[in-house]
C-alpha cells in the first residue's frame, strides 16, 4: 500500500500520464490525411517509389495476389487471407514498399525515432518455466535473485543520469511478491525519480492479482495508484493456443492476454503489443495473432505500439526439444514487419528489432514499415541469457538511423520528441 499522504503525484517533476486517446489520436489524425488524399492508383503518389510500385503490382501475373496488393497499396484494411497472401507469395522488395507507404500515412516526416532507457529484471523467479525462456530460475535455485529496492534505485539514478528518460522493469512471475511488493517499490521509484515506468507484463499482473487475492481490475487500479505509467505487452508470444499452451503449459489461453490488456486499457493504463516468432509457428498462426491485436485495439485503441522479435533459442528447452529448429533469416523477418505495418492499420508505431536481429537488420527494418528502433537499453538480460547480445550505444543508434536515411530523434515512451539530431549533426553530445 502506500504511505499515507504520500501518493507518486509528489515525485519532482511530475506529469500526469496522458490519456489513451490522446496518445494515439495524433498520429490517427495524420494517417486520416494521408489517406484522402489519394483513392486510385493512379492518383495516389507520384514518387519515383511510388511509380516503380504500380509497375510492379500492375505487372504481377497472379490475379489474386495483384489485387491484394492495389488494395495495400491505397492503404485498405486487409483481411487475415489477404496478409497470409502477402506473407507467403508477395515478393520482399514489394512488401517493403508498400509497408514504407503504410508506415509514411502515420509518420510522414521522414524520422525514426528511439528510446533511452533501461530493462531492470527485478527477480528471476519465476513459476511458469516457458520452453523458450532461458531468464527464469526456480525458486532455491543458487542463482535466484530478488534485486533489493536499493539497488534498483541505483541503476534509475544512473539511468537518468546517463540521460534516460524511463525503465521497462520485468522478472519473473515470482509467488513471494505479492502487491505490497510492487506498491511500496513503485511509490518509492516515483516519490525519488521523474521516469517513466513501464513495467510488468499479463503474466506478472494475473500472478500478482492471484498470489494477492485480489481482481485484476482492483490489482491494475493499485498498481497505476502506485505509479504504474504502461505496461509492456510481454508475454503475448503467439496468440494461439495450439502454439502457446505447447510452449508455455502454465500460461493461459490466448484471450486471456487480450483480456488482461482490455482491462488495463479501460483503466487508462496504456500498453504496448508485442510478437515472438520463429518458434514452431506457422505463417497462418502469425497473421491470426496480428488480426486479434488489431481487433483489440479497434475495441479500445489502448496499444500504442507494435514490436516483434524473433526466437532466441540457445539455453531454452524449446531448443533442447527441438535441436532443427532454423533461425528465423533476416528476409523472413523483415517480410513480417512489412506484413504487420499493413495489417496493423489502427496502431501508430512498429518497432524493428535490432536486439534480436542485430543493428543491420534493424536498421533494415525502417525500410520495411519500422518507423522506431526502440531503446538503446543500458542493461539487458534476457535475450542475453538466450545468447544473443548486440550492443549500440547512443551514437551507435543514432548513426544507424542516419545511414538508413532518416532523421534521428530521441522520444519518450509516449513517443513525445525530446531531441532532434541532425543527419548531419556531429555525435559529440551523445553519450
Ligand atoms: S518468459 Fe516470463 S513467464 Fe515465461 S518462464 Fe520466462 S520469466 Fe517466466
Amino acid at each position: 500500500m502506500l504511505e499515507q499522504g504520500v501518493t507518486n503525484r509528489g515525485a519532482p517533476g511530475f506529469r500526469p500520464a496522458p490519456r489513451l486517446s490522446e496518445i494515439n489520436q495524433r498520429f490517427v489524425d495524420k494517417n486520416q490525411v494521408s489517406k484522402t488524399e489519394g483513392s486510385s492508383l493512379a492518383r495516389a503518389g507520384t514518387s519515383l517509389r511510388d511509380r516503380l510500385l504500380q509497375q510492379n503490382i500492375e505487372t504481377t501475373p497472379d490475379a489474386e495476389l495483384r489485387k491484394t496488393l492495389q488494395k495495400a497499396y491505397l492503404g485498405e484494411r486487409l483481411s487475415a487471407a489477404e496478409g497470409l497472401l502477402l506473407l507467403n507469395r508477395a515478393d520482399l522488395l514489394t512488401l517493403g514498399g508498400l509497408a514504407t507507404r503504410a508506415k509514411e500515412r502515420f509518420h510522414p516526416e521522414h524520422a525514426v525515432t528511439y528510446l533511452l532507457d533501461r530493462n531492470i529484471n527485478y527477480t528471476n523467479v519465476c513459476r511458469i518455466g516457458c520452453d523458450f525462456c532461458a531468464f527464469y530460475r526456480r525458486e532455491g535455485e543458487s542463482d535466484a535473485y530478488v534485486l533489493k529496492n536499493e539497488v534498483i534505485f541505483e541503476k534509475i539514478a544512473e539511468t537518468i543520469a546517463a540521460g534516460g528518460t524511463g525503465v521497462l522493469m520485468q522478472g519473473g512471475v515470482n509467488p513471494k511478491l505479492k502487491i505490497d511488493y510492487y506498491e511500496d517499490l513503485f511509490q518509492g521509484i516515483k516519490s525519488r525519480f521523474d521516469i517513466h515506468l513501464h513495467a510488468l507484463s499479463v503474466i506478472e499482473v494475473e500472478g500478482i492479482a492471484r498470489v494477492s487475492r485480489l481482481s485484476l481490475d482492483e490489482t491494475l487500479e493499485r498498481l497505476k495508484a502506485a505509479g504504474l505509467d504502461s505496461i509492456p505487452g510481454a508475454g503475448a508470444e503467439i496468440l494461439v493456443d495450439e502454439i502457446r499452451l505447447d510452449q508455455s503449459p502454465v500460461k493461459r489461453h490466448s484471450h486471456r492476454w487480450i483480456d488482461v490488456m482490455k482491462i488495463a486499457h479501460a483503466h487508462d493504463l496504456p500498453t504496448t503489443a508485442t510478437m515472438m516468432f520463429g518458434a514452431l509457428e506457422k505463417p497462418e498462426h502469425i497473421i491470426d495473432h496480428i488480426c486479434k491485436i488489431r481487433d483489440a485495439q479497434d475495441e479500445t485503441s489502448g496499444f500504442y505500439a507494435f514490436i516483434m522479435w524473433t526466437f532466441q533459442g540457445e539455453n531454452t528447452e524449446l531448443l533442447e526439444k527441438h535441436p532443427d529448429l532454423k533461425e528465423t533469416s533476416a528476409v523472413d523477418y523483415l517480410k513480417v514487419v512489412a506484413v504487420s505495418r499493413l495489417m496493423m492499420d489502427n496502431i501508430p508505431n512498429i518497432q524493428g528489432s535490432w536486439v534480436t536481429m542485430g543493428p543491420k537488420v534493424g536498421q533494415t527494418s525502417l525500410h520495411f514499415g519500422a518507423n522506431d528502433m526502440g531503446s538503446i537499453m543500458m542493461e539487458e538480460n534476457v535475450v542475453s541469457a538466450a545468447g544473443t547480445s548486440h550492443e549500440l550505444g547512443r551514437n551507435g543508434m543514432i548513426n544507424l538511423i542516419r545511414r538508413a536515411g532518416f532523421r534521428p530523434l530521441q522520444r519518450d515512451a509516449y513517443y513525445n520528441i525530446l531531441q532532434r539530431h541532425e543527419l548531419s549533426e556531429p555525435t559529440e553530445t551523445a553519450h
